[in-house]
């Protein structure tokens, strides 16, 4: 019998209707799949049933590792291993899809790590991801709400997401307080160009630092003050920073970087 760990985020999925939506919700025959934490591997058995042409699966629990292993036998390749250890770049040298039910103490950690370390080569063609709804609301979110801003901006800098459904409680077991949300996320073939997307981490970061105040102090703080930089790219400093649309904080990054050219 498998306890779930609560410091390991295991809540697993038992909806069979979930889980066969999130596995039929982009093709995967003949494809490299990567699964983030099969844990008792329902999920597991449902992409299974596609046949992918190979199937890692990264599991940081030893117990479930073990498990799986004698669950589905050669048919995975197990990496037991903490997934922020792991250098998704070195995975495969085709595009994986990859579906996770991740945890939800380190799922805004992963999707920001995978997308900043992003070469210009994606490894991924899909990520199928959950998250709790309000973690997904923020990635999600458009430009003057309450939920846009630093997660949502990184997010949309290089891909396309779109939201599959929401998903209760009930669905898991041990159920968990929150409601969750499937993303679909996708690589954009265009994207703006910035050159260390530690910039654009660095900009949001102090951006956002105090939300509900007007840009001006941030602003001045990063660009000493600079006019040209205000007038190019016509900002108002009396603005709030969820205000500013996500072209903007991409242009900011890029203005930024050249700075003292
Ligand atoms: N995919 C399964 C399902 O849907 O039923 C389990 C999902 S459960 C929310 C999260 C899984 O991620 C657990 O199996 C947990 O042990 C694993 N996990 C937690 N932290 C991890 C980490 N840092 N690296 C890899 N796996 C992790």
């Amino acid at each position: 019998m498998i306890k779930a760990k609560k410091s390991l985020g295991q809540n697993f999925l038992i909806d069979r209707n979930i889980l066969k939506i999130i596995s039929e919700v982009t093709s995967i025959k003949d494809k490299i799949v990567l699964e983030i934490g099969p844990g008792t591997g329902n999920l597991t058995s449902f992409i299974l049933k596609k046949k992918p042409k190979q199937f890692i699966v990264i599991e940081k629990d030893n117990d479930l590792a073990s498990n799986i292993a004698e669950i589905f036998k050669d048919q995975l390749k197990i990496i037991n291993e903490d997934v922020l250890n792991i250098d998704e770049n070195s995975l495969s040298t085709e595009k994986i899809t990859v579906f996770g039910n991740l945890p939800y103490n380190i799922s805004t950690e992963i999707l920001s790590r995978w997308i900043i370390n992003l070469k210009n080569d994606f490894w991924f063609d899909r990520l199928v991801l959950m998250f709790q709804k309000e973690v997904a609301d923020r990635i999600i979110a458009n430009f003057n709400s309450s939920y846009y801003g630093r997660l949502t901006i990184l997010s949309n800098w290089k891909l396309n997401i779109e939201k599959i459904c929401d998903i209760k409680p009930d669905s898991f077991s041990p159920k968990p307080k929150i409601d969750s949300s499937l993303l679909v996320f996708s690589p954009k073939e265009n994207f703006f160009r910035i050159n260390d997307p530690k910039n654009l981490e660095k900009i949001t970061r102090v951006f956002f630092n105090h939300r509900r105040k007007m840009i001006k102090k941030p602003y001045n703080q990063l660009f000493n003050g600079n006019q040209k930089v205000l007038e190019k790219l016509k900002i108002n400093l009396n603005l709030r920073p969820q205000n500013l649309n996500f072209e903007t904080y991409y242009k900011l990054t890029n203005e930024f970087e050249n700075l003292g050219d």
